[in-house]
């Protein structure tokens, strides 16, 4: 077992601090709200329940699969008949837990959402240890389909670890060959992503970039830009901040050169957003799940 029973029972407090954000913030998104005030409500409820957001809020509409949280003063809102796709996750000293649900203001939008939750439903139904990756893939696309749907292929869940969203095995949304067994006892997110029949499934990086992490903690020239990298280091460690999470850490007047300063001195790097190469909207559904050797435990 690769967690004992104390990083196991983190992993728990984790996931019921996410499981019970996310269910509040069903409720909360609405059509015309400032897309700023939904990542700052998931982000407070984190917060309020003893946890540490693992990631922003990332609220991706339409044709924007993930990667989407708003950047300081963000004054775009929610659009009408839009599909919202609401991924959030929570850190316990390090223990990373991670979901996602689909508010859809539209029918269409609505029985991807309902696809995307039916092919989760299935893997958390048949996954265990031991088990192909390709061949929940394969349930995964093949619940898709059946719907009448269409997965992204190039998008995939993932093992989670301490401090660490991505630890190294991806868990596919389209069947595939890969031998690659899941292991009783690790933790993994599983995600599928859900487009139109005749949408190209995959999605491309955009031109936008609002979500960062540390890449290398490396000499920068000015005093402001050191004592942000020192925070990002301290607080965030290896995971992905917003740049609305380092407002007031230098004076007001400082923060633009000092943050720009990092990305250009290549001490912290950006997530581009995720678009679908032919425009069409998303859904999205996420759980993470410890794998039993018969089955596995949903943690959120
Ligand atoms: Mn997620
Ligand atoms: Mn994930």
């Amino acid at each position: 077992m690769p967690y004992d029973k104390e990083e196991l029972e983190k992993f728990r407090l984790s996931g019921k601090i996410l499981r019970e954000t996310r269910e509040e913030m069903r409720g909360f998104v609405k059509e015309s709200m400032l897309i700023i005030d939904v990542c700052e409500k998931a982000e407070g409820l984190i917060r309020s329940k003893g946890g540490k957001p693992a990631f922003p809020c990332n609220v991706s509409i339409n044709e924007v699969a993930a990667h989407y949280t708003s950047p300081p003063g963000d004054t775009a809102r929610i659009p009408e008949a839009s599909t919202v796709k609401v991924d959030i996750g929570v850190q316990v000293d390090g223990y990373v837990t991670d979901t996602a649900f689909t508010a859809s203001f539209n029918a269409e939008g609505r029985s991807m959402a309902n696809a995307a939750e039916l092919a989760l439903k299935t893997a958390i139904e048949n996954i265990h240890g031991d088990m192909a990756l390709g061949k929940i893939g394969g349930l995964i696309e093949n619940t898709i389909k059946n719907r009448g749907f269409k997965p992204i292929s190039n998008l995939t869940g993932h093992s989670v670890g301490r401090y660490l969203i991505h630890a190294g095995t991806s868990i596919p949304n389209v069947a595939s060959v890969s031998l690659t067994k899941v292991r009783t006892g690790e933790v993994y997110a599983i995600e599928p992503f859900v487009t139109l029949p005749d949408a190209i499934g995959r999605v491309d990086d955009g031109p936008q970039i609002t979500i960062y992490r540390l890449l290398k903690a490396k000499s920068v020239k000015s005093d402001a830009a050191k004592k942000m990298l020192k925070h990002i280091e301290t607080n965030f460690r290896t995971l992905p901040f917003a740049e609305r999470w380092l407002i007031g850490v230098v004076p007001a007047e400082q923060h633009k050169a000092a943050f720009k300063e990092l990305f250009a001195s290549k001490a912290i790097m950006g997530y581009p957003v995720f678009v679908e190469a032919s425009k069409k909207p998303v859904a999205q559904a996420e759980h993470t799940v410890l794998i039993k050797e018969n089955g596995c435990e949903v943690l959120t």
